[in-house]
C-alpha cells in the first residue's frame, strides 16, 4: 500500500520568509522521514513583494484555484519597505485567507521550556493560552471607503462587520477547542460598553449557544481589561475568543509574554476541510535581520506542527514539538532574539538533531 502524502504549498514571501520557510520545510520533511507514516509532497511557490515589483501581481490569476490542489499551505511573511503595507496584506495574505474562507485563526501561546518571558516568575504552568480571532470579516472586512480625497472634508470610514453565521461559527470552533483542553475554559473578548451593536451581538450569540456545551465553563472580558489580566493573571487564562482586530492585538500582546514574537506560531484554519488551512509564524519580514542567516524559525517550526496536526498527524507533531522543546530547554542553541547567539542554521540542526534522537 502506498504511503500517504501530505500536499504542502510553501509560500515564502518577503523577508526572512524564504530563510525561515526553508529550514521548516526541512524539518517537516526530517520529521516525515522519522516517523514514516506518511510522506510529505511540497512545492515552492515565488508569490511576494519582489514578484509584484517585477510583475504587478503577487500570485497569478489562477494561485488560488492552483492552491486548492494542496492540502496546507505554509506560509512565510509578506511586507516589504518598496510596496505599501495594505497592498501586500490583501495582495496576498488575506487574499489566500479570505477566498479560502480561513475563518479560524488559531494562535497558542506557552512559555517553552528555557524561555524566560518578561512576566516574573511565570513559567509555562501560568502561561498556556489559546486565542482564537475570528479571521473572515469584523473590522477587518474591507468595506468603508475614502470619500473627498485630498479635500478639507476628506473622510475615511472602515465598516465593522459582524453576521451571525460568522460570529457563531468562530465561537462554536472556540467552544470546541476548550473543550478539547484539560481547562476546558472559554472566554469571550469583546468591548460591549463602547461598540453596542456588533459587540452586544456578539455577547448575545454567545449566551445562546453556550448552553451546548454545558461542560466548557465561561467568562466575558472587556479587550481592555483582558490587556491587565493577561499580564496580572495568567494563569486565569486557557482560551480565547474574540474578533479579529481584538484577538490580533491580544495574540500580539500573548507572543511578547510568552517570550518572542519569533516563536509564536498560528493557523488559518478552514474547518471544514474542504480549502487547505495556511500555517505561518505570527512574525513579519523583518527586513532589518534579512539575509543575515539569524532570523529564529522556531515560530515556523511550530506552525509545521500545528500543520500536522490539523493534517491528523498527531504523534508526528507532538514528537516535533519534544524536539523544539527540547532544544530551548537546553538552552544551547537559543536564536538571538531569545538571548541566544545561535544562527538559524545551528537552531535548524539542533531540531532536526532532537528529531532523530527522540526515542517516544
Ligand atoms: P516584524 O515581525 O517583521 O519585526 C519586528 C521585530 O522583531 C524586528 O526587530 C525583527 O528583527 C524582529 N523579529 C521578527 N521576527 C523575527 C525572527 N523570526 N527572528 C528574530 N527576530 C525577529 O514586524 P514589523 O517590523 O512591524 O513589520 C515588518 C514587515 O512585516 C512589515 O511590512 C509588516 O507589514 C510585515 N508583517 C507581516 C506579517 C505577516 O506576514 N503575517 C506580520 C507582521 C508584520
Ligand atoms: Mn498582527
Amino acid at each position: 500500500m502506498s504511503k500517504r502524502a501530505i500536499k504542502i504549498a510553501a509560500i515564502p514571501g518577503d523577508g526572512i520568509g524564504p530563510e525561515v520557510i526553508d529550514a521548516g520545510m526541512e524539518v517537516l520533511m526530517a520529521i516525515a522521514g522519522r516517523d514514516g507514516g506518511f510522506d510529505i509532497k511540497s512545492e515552492r511557490f515565488d508569490w511576494s513583494s519582489q514578484r509584484y515589483l517585477d510583475k504587478g501581481d503577487f500570485m497569478p490569476e489562477d494561485g488560488l484555484a492552483t492552491l486548492r490542489g494542496f492540502d496546507a499551505i505554509l506560509f512565510g511573511s509578506a511586507g516589504d519597505p518598496r510596496v505599501p503595507d495594505h497592498i501586500t496584506l490583501w495582495g496576498l495574505r488575506l487574499k489566500i485567507c479570505q477566498t479560502l474562507d480561513q475563518y479560524a485563526n488559531v494562535r497558542p501561546s506557552r512559555l517553552l521550556p528555557g524561555i524566560e518571558g518578561p512576566l516574573k516568575g511565570v513559567t509555562s504552568k501560568e502561561l498556556d493560552w489559546v486565542i482564537v480571532r475570528e479571521n473572515s470579516e469584523g473590522e477587518y472586512a474591507g468595506v468603508g471607503g475614502r470619500v473627498h480625497q485630498g479635500l478639507p472634508e476628506e473622510v475615511g470610514m472602515d465598516v465593522a462587520v459582524f453576521t451571525r453565521s460568522g460570529v457563531e461559527r468562530i465561537q462554536r470552533f472556540a467552544f470546541e477547542l476548550a473543550r478539547s483542553r484539560p481547562r476546558k475554559l472559554l472566554t469571550l473578548v469583546t468591548k460591549s460598553n463602547a461598540q453596542r451593536h456588533g459587540m452586544v451581538f456578539w455577547d448575545a450569540v454567545f449566551e445562546q449557544i453556550k448552553g451546548d456545551y454545558p461542560d466548557v465553563t465561561t467568562d466575558k472580558m472587556l479587550v481592555d481589561a483582558m490587556t491587565t489580566r493577561m499580564v496580572l493573571k495568567p494563569e486565569s487564562i486557557d482560551t480565547v475568543v474574540a474578533t479579529n482586530l481584538h484577538a490580533d492585538v491580544l495574540s500580539d500582546l500573548a507572543a511578547a509574554l510568552s517570550g518572542s514574537l519569533g516563536i509564536a506560531p498560528t493557523g488559518n484554519l478552514r474547518p471544514e476541510r474542504d480549502a487547505p488551512s495556511m500555517f505561518e509564524p505570527i512574525h513579519g519580514s523583518a527586513f532589518d535581520i534579512m539575509g543575515k542567516g539569524i532570523a529564529n524559525p522556531l515560530g515556523t517550526f511550530w506552525s509545521g506542527a500545528m500543520l500536522l496536526e490539523h493534517e491528523g498527524e498527531a504523534a508526528a507533531a507532538a514528537r516535533l514539538m519534544r524536539a523544539i522543546e527540547r532544544v530551548t530547554g537546553e538552552g544551547k542553541y537559543l536564536p538571538r532574539d531569545l538571548g541566544g547567539k545561535a544562527s538559524t542554521r545551528e537552531v535548524t540542526d539542533a531540531v532536526l538533531e532532537a528529531i532523530q534522537q527522540d526515542n517516544a
